[in-house]
C-alpha cells in the first residue's frame, strides 16, 4: 500500500474540496492511507502534524458541494528554491508519503513537475548528508506525483474545462441575472468586469449565456476600427428594437483593435457621452470564486481524482508527470509539461498581441 498525499495551490476554485475529498476516499478505498497538505507548497515545506496529516473518510464528509479549498492555499516562494524542495522532500518522507497529487493551476503543476524530476538527487543528498537514514533512502527512491486541474479561468491547454470553470460561470450569469433586474427597470446600461485573466473564457461564455449586447476579450480585439462606433451601433439598433436594459461585459486584459486596454471606464464613457446611457460599472471581483461548486464540477472534481489515485498506483513510465484531462467528455491522462508549456505559449502569444498565432496554438491541441 501507498501513502498518497494531496494539496491545493494557487488560486482557490470551487471544486477543489470535491477533488480532495475523492482523492482521499478513493486512496482508502484502494487501501492505502491518505493524508493531506494543508495550506499548498508552505505546508509542504514546513512540514510536520500541523501541515502534513493523515486523513480518514469522516473527515471530508460534506466537503462535495463546498466552495474555496477547506485544506488551504498558498503562494510559496521558498519551494521555488532548491532548499525550499529538500526540506518538502525530507518532510514528505519524515511522514512516509510516496505519491502527491497537486490540484491548482500552471505554476503549482510546474512545480510538481520539478520536484519529482529534482526527487532523486534530494534523496541522494539527504541522505549523503545523513538527514535520512538508509532505509528511508531505500524506502523513497521514487516519487509519483500527478495533477489535477483547479481554476476558474479554465486558461489551461489539453483540457477542455478545469475545475471551477462552470461553478464561476454559474456565479456570474447568477449576478447578470440580478443586474438585470434592475437595469431593466431604470433602462440602464451595466458595464461588467469579469476575472479570467489572459482567457478569455469565462467573460465569452457569460456573454452567450445571458445575451449581453456587447463584449470585450484578450484574445480577440473587436475587427472594428473603432469600438465605440461599433458597439454604439449595436446598443443603439437593440434599444431602437424595444430593449429597456444594456450590458456589456469587459475581460480582465480585454483590448481594443487598435492593441491598447479597453477598461470599464473607456466603456462607460462612451455609453453615457454618445448614446446618453445612465449607465454604470459593476465589478464582480471576488464573488466570482465564491459559492458551492455546480453539479458539473463536482462530478468532473470526483472522477479526475479517482484517475488521479489510479495514477500514482499505477505509475505511468509513459507519461513522468502526469495530469488528469476532460477532452470530448473523456477522462485521460496528459502530459503536464506539455500542457504547462503550450498554456504559457498562448499567454504569451496573447500578450504579444499575436492573435493568429495564439489561435493556431489552441488548435494545435486538437490535432493528434
Ligand atoms: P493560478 O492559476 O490560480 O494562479 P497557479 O498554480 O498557476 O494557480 P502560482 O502562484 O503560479 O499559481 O503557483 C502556486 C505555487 O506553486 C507557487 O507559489 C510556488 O510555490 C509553486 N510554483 C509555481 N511555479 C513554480 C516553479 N517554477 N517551480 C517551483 N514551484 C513553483
Amino acid at each position: 500500500a501507498k501513502n498518497i498525499a494531496v494539496m491545493t495551490s494557487g488560486g482557490d476554485a470551487p471544486g477543489m474540496n470535491a477533488n480532495v475529498r475523492a482523492i482521499i476516499r478513493a486512496a482508502i478505498y484502494k487501501g492505502c492511507k491518505a493524508y493531506a497538505v494543508y495550506e499548498g507548497y508552505s505546508g509542504l515545506v514546513k512540514g510536520g502534524p500541523e501541515y502534513i496529516r493523515e486523513m480518514h473518510w469522516n473527515d471530508v464528509r460534506g466537503w462535495l458541494a463546498e466552495g474555496g479549498t477547506n485544506i488551504g492555499t498558498a503562494r510559496c516562494m521558498e519551494f521555488k528554491e532548491r532548499w525550499g524542495r529538500s526540506a518538502a522532500c525530507k518532510n514528505m518522507i519524515d511522514a512516509g508519503i510516496d505519491a502527491l497529487i497537486v490540484c491548482g493551476g500552471d505554476g503549482s503543476l510546474t512545480g510538481a513537475d520539478l520536484f519529482r524530476a529534482e526527487w532523486p538527487s534530494l534523496i541522494k543528498e539527504l541522505h549523503e548528508t545523513g538527514k535520512i537514514t538508509t532505509q528511508q533512502y531505500e524506502n523513497h527512491k521514487h516519487l509519483n506525483i500527478c495533477g489535477t486541474l483547479g481554476s476558474i479561468d479554465n486558461d489551461m491547454s489539453l483540457t477542455d474545462a478545469t475545475i471551477g470553470c462552470y461553478s464561476s460561470l454559474a456565479r456570474i450569469c447568477k449576478a447578470i441575472d440580478y443586474i438585470d433586474a434592475t437595469a431593466n427597470s431604470h433602462q440602464r446600461a451595466f458595464v461588467i468586469e469579469v476575472m479570467g485573466r489572459h482567457c478569455g473564457w469565462l467573460a465569452l461564455m457569460a456573454g452567450i449565456a445571458t445575451s449581453a449586447d456587447y463584449l470585450f476579450i484578450p484574445e480577440k480585439p473587436s475587427s472594428h476600427k473603432d469600438w465605440s462606433d461599433h458597439m454604439c451601433e449595436i446598443v443603439a439598433a437593440h434599444r431602437a428594437r424595444g430593449k429597456r436594459k444594456t450590458i456589456v461585459i469587459v475581460a480582465e486584459g480585454a483590448i481594443a483593435s487598435d492593441l491598447t486596454p479597453v477598461t470599464c471606464e473607456d466603456v462607460k464613457n462612451v455609453l453615457v457621452d454618445r448614446l446618453g446611457l445612465d449607465t454604470r460599472i459593476t465589478t464582480l471581483g471576488h464573488v466570482q470564486r465564491g459559492g458551492n461548486a455546480v453539479a458539473y464540477d463536482r462530478i468532473l472534481a470526483t472522477m479526475q481524482g479517482v484517475a488521479a489515485v489510479d495514477a500514482v498506483l499505477e505509475g505511468t513510465p509513459e507519461i513522468p508527470s502526469p495530469m488528469i484531462s476532460i477532452i470530448e467528455n473523456k477522462i485521460v491522462r496528459k502530459p503536464l509539461v506539455e500542457a504547462v508549456k503550450l498554456t504559457k505559449s498562448v499567454a504569451e502569444a496573447i500578450r504579444s498581441k499575436d492573435f493568429a498565432k495564439a489561435i493556431s496554438l489552441r488548435d494545435s491541441e486538437f490535432v493528434e
